[in-house]
């Protein structure tokens, strides 16, 4: 995803094409929620960056980069904030809970974010379950939350955490397949929830 705010642009886990990328600015910004390959891919990566860009990673990634991008990263681990970013930015565990799930995405690897912009806190899940962490998040005005199985939750789970740390406003993202009209439904009117299309 690209979120763009005050003239700044931020990158979340490009992949795909790099030509993708051609309709928007270089990233002053690049976040990376974990090292699978729908959300990390070197290549495109090490395209969309300008000689200007930040990466944010946890560590487990960070490790991983090559030098040119290592040089540009900042190593956050879960629950860590910063503000080298020109705004604070903080990192929220992102893991599987279900026993035979945890495989897929295991505790300590993942981030997913809190943007603080302009008054506003913005959570990217990144692949996660309804994990304590999310389920304690404070004051958030939009929660872009994943729900895709088997890897992450179903959108009952989804549904159920939404109603734990209760987002105004909440977009299922990384939810191909999946039955977006029941989240809905289910969170009923604990948050504001609005369905695009991101798969068309
Ligand atoms: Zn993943």
């Amino acid at each position: 995803m690209v979120v763009e705010w005050s003239g700044k642009t931020i990158y979340v886990d490009p992949v795909g094409q790099p030509a993708w990328y051609k309709a928007f600015p270089k990233p002053d910004l690049v976040l990376l929620t974990h090292v699978h390959g729908d959300h990390y891919r070197e290549a495109v990566l090490t395209a969309v960056v300008g000689p200007k860009t930040q990466i944010v990673a946890p560590p487990a990634l960070a490790k991983a980069l090559d030098k040119g991008l290592k040089e540009k990263t900042i190593a956050l681990a879960n629950g860590a904030a910063t503000d080298k970013v020109g705004f604070k930015l903080e990192s929220v565990a992102s893991y599987n809970t279900t026993a035979q799930r945890k495989r897929f995405h295991p505790k300590g690897q993942g981030n997913g974010y809190v943007l603080n912009l302009g008054g506003q806190r913005i959570y990217i899940s990144g692949d996660t379950e309804g994990t304590p962490e999310m389920r304690a998040l404070k004051g958030i005005d939009v929660a872009f939350l994943c729900m895709n199985l088997p890897y992450t939750m179903d959108v009952v789970a989804a549904a159920a955490a939404v109603k734990a740390f209760r987002p105004k406003v909440v977009y299922p993202y990384h939810s191909r397949g999946q039955d977006t009209m029941k989240f809905k439904q289910l969170v009923g009117d604990a948050a504001e929830v609005r369905l695009r299309n991101w798969y068309k």
